[in-house]
């Protein structure tokens, strides 16, 4: 076979016409011999990338699949195609592993799947060394971090492919891309040489929109729904059972069929509301991120976020399950300041080792970015990612509705030093008052009304200094403190600031009325 194409064996093989992304170029690559870290999100064809070229070079392609309960069904599929593929895992008897061990001696397989733990074995690893292989294929890949949920400890020794056979081509595969997740695979791998491909990320359908929160938020959720998504099947995600709880009941008084699903209901009432959103028409499930995992419903037309995703990543993700056909769908997020203190409040009560808090920081402050950037959403998303969109996408908020910023030196300045004078141990809500001026009773207490900040914040009203203060705890300017009290206090990054030594823009957020109307998908 090995003067065939990987086109041929696409059409021939496989039945289809023409290949997608980067497939071919990734097939190519690893036929003549290199190693490789393919990231591509789910569907988008990964399998191809590590069958056709095992298919081409002689000797078997080891799999490694942590998913015992999928690889009959691969495997199966295979065989349909008339492609030579077996799998070996716990599950088989003695005569049925004896069966494939000397069909992998008589070199009749192209493909074998394995779990990895079957990698620790010596005597397997020894049976590999006496037969030809064409590759290693690692899929799932990202089970080899440490940080994931997915973390398989049997991963972790995969590196053993690497020093036992250097001169296999080894291809990793995974759908999770951001890029902690895809340094430690590449140190863990041993995959410093491999060639890293990013494509298939985009979702043009979906328009992504990032609202700034008015409390109560569920107003203005209300507000968008109404505006733009009547009896269109949506999710709606919450950060806690309660809010849960809370904002499914007032969607269902205000005539929508709102469904709550968290971890603290029954099996039973999870499942039916599962299966009533999938089913029937214009549900909107109200969730904790426990929804959304294996479903495949590809009419949601919305998803909408009341609290901030964990990171840019469960973002993509959650998003991603609007627009599933194809067609016009909303991301929208409504994002406060007080969603960037609680965030940052969890970071600093975090109990992880220190290299592990420094990689949710960096995942913190992709996300904040990505709420506070005046750029294409969708070019920061895919950056994150590593898949560049070279044009701006023309469907998001930021390039429907560009939002003005402007030379906020003077009004950073006037906060920072607020909270300076103020002793650096007071919540937003008090520093905003003593900028414009307030006679409340406990700023008479503290003597604030003697300082010099005091009442020079009047130009601003109180949703334009808490976006101020947004930008500047989002920017690193300034900090919660761990007590839980949310007082600010300045950081390093502040000084140069107050000094005027650098200068700052800052964005404009919409003023409340003109806010819910904008965007109405057009
Ligand atoms: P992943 O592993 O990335 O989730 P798969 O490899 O299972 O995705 O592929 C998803 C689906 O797309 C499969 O049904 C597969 O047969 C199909 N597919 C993959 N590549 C192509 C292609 N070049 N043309 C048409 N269909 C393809
Ligand atoms: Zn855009």
């Amino acid at each position: 076979m090995s003067d065939d194409t990987p086109a041929h064996i696409l059409r021939r093989v496989f039945g289809y016409e023409h290949f997608r992304g980067h497939q071919e170029t990734i097939i190519q690559h690893v036929m003549a011999g290199g190693d490789a870290l393919v990231l591509m999100p789910t569907g988008g064809g990964k399998s191809l990338c590590y069958q056709i070229p095992a298919l081409l070079r002689s000797g078997v392609g080891v799999v490694i699949s942590p998913l015992i309960a999928l690889m009959q069904d691969q495997v199966d599929a295979l065989l349909q195609l008339g492609i030579r593929a077996a799998f070996l895992n716990s599950s088989q008897d003695s005569a049925q592993t004896r069966q494939i061990v000397q069909q992998l001696r008589q070199n009749a397989l192209d493909l074998l799947y394995v779990a990895p733990e079957r990698l620790n074995n010596p005597r397997f690893l020894e049976f590999l060394d006496s037969l030809p292989l064409a590759l290693f294929a690692i899929d799932e890949a990202h089970c080899v971090s440490q940080w994931g949920h997915d973390f398989r400890p049997d991963y972790a020794r995969l590196s053993i492919l690497h020093e036992r056979f250097p001169h296999i081509p080894r291809i990793a595969l995974t759908a999770t891309a951001d890029k902690p997740t895809r340094r430690e695979i590449i140190s863990r791998l041993g995959l410093e040489n491999a060639h890293v491909f990013v494509t298939g990320f985009d979702r043009p359908n979906i328009r992504y929109r990032i609202t700034q929160k008015r409390p109560p938020a569920r107003q203005q959720l209300l507000s968008f729904l109404n505006a733009e998504h009547r009896g269109d099947a949506g999710i709606v995600y919450c950060l806690s059972r309660k809010k849960v709880e809370e904002v499914a009941e007032f969607l269902t008084v205000n005539g929508w069929t709102a469904l709550p699903y968290h971890a603290g209901l029954s099996n039973e009432l999870r499942q039916q509301h599962q299966n009533r959103f999938l089913r029937e028409e214009g549900i909107v499930i109200v969730a904790t991120i426990a929804f959304g995992m294996g479903i495949d419903k590809p009419n949601v037309r919305f998803v909408a976020h009341l609290d901030l995703p964990k990171s840019l990543e469960a973002y993509y993700q959650e998003t991603g399950r609007a627009g599933r056909d194809g067609l016009p769908a909303n991301a929208w997020l409504a994002y406060g300041l007080e969603d960037v203190i609680l965030l940052r409040k969890l970071l600093s009560n975090s109990e992880a080792d220190e290299q592990h808090k420094r990689l949710e920081q960096q995942k913190l402050e992709a996300l904040l970015g990505y709420c506070e950037t005046t750029q294409c959403r969708r070019q920061v998303l895919l950056a994150y990612f590593g898949d560049d969109l070279v044009e701006p996408c023309g469907n998001c908020d930021s390039c429907l509705e560009p939002s003005a910023t402007y030379d906020g030196l003077e009004v950073a300045q006037k906060a920072l030093s607020c909270i300076y004078r103020t002793g650096q141990r007071f919540g937003v809500n008090y520093l905003i008052e003593v900028l414009q001026g307030k006679g409340i009773d406990r700023i008479i207490q503290n003597g604030h009304q003697y300082l010099s900040t005091y009442g020079i914040g009047s130009e601003l009203s109180t949703d334009q200094w808490r976006s101020v203060f947004r930008q500047l705890v989002a920017g690193g300017f300034a900090s919660v403190d761990i007590e839980g009290h949310g007082g600010l206090f300045l950081t390093e990054k502040a000084r140069p600031l107050l000094r005027g030594e650098t200068s700052i823009r800052l964005r404009k957020d919409s003023p409340r009325a003109t806010a819910e109307k904008k965007l109405i998908r057009n």
